[in-house]
């Protein structure tokens, strides 16, 4: 989608590193980091919030927190989906938090 930072992070247009990537997904470490470790979960496919993903993203969404956490050996870790603007949210496609260590939200 235009304009919308993810999907440009998602093509390439920042040289952003991936921690994670598939088919469907991205995991990226945030860019103000909330807590020691901050990987955000993120789907390819432009979406913008959990009240617009369906079930079948969702669940793929969430069995790549748990890859990413073994790969990265986390064991201990906080998840939050902000859905719409007066819950937070301030990147309007899909993504979830993964925070670990020192959490500072
Ligand atoms: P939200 O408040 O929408 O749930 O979370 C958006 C998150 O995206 C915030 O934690 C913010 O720091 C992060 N973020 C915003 N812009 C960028 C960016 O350009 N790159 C990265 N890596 N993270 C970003
Ligand atoms: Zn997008």
């Amino acid at each position: 989608m235009v304009d919308c930072i993810f999907c440009k992070i998602i093509n390439g247009e920042f040289g952003t590193k991936f921690v994670y990537e598939d088919e469907n997904v991205v995991v990226f470490n945030d860019i103000n980091p909330k807590a020691d470790t901050h990987l955000l979960v993120v789907p390819k496919k432009h979406v913008t919030d959990l009240n617009e993903c369906s079930e079948e993203l969702i669940a793929k969404l969430m069995s790549i927190v748990k890859k990413v956490t073994v790969q990265e050996g986390i064991k201990s870790y906080r998840t939050v989906i902000n859905t719409g603007k007066e819950a937070g949210q301030e990147v309007f496609h899909l993504h979830i938090h993964i925070l670990s260590g020192n959490i500072k939200l």
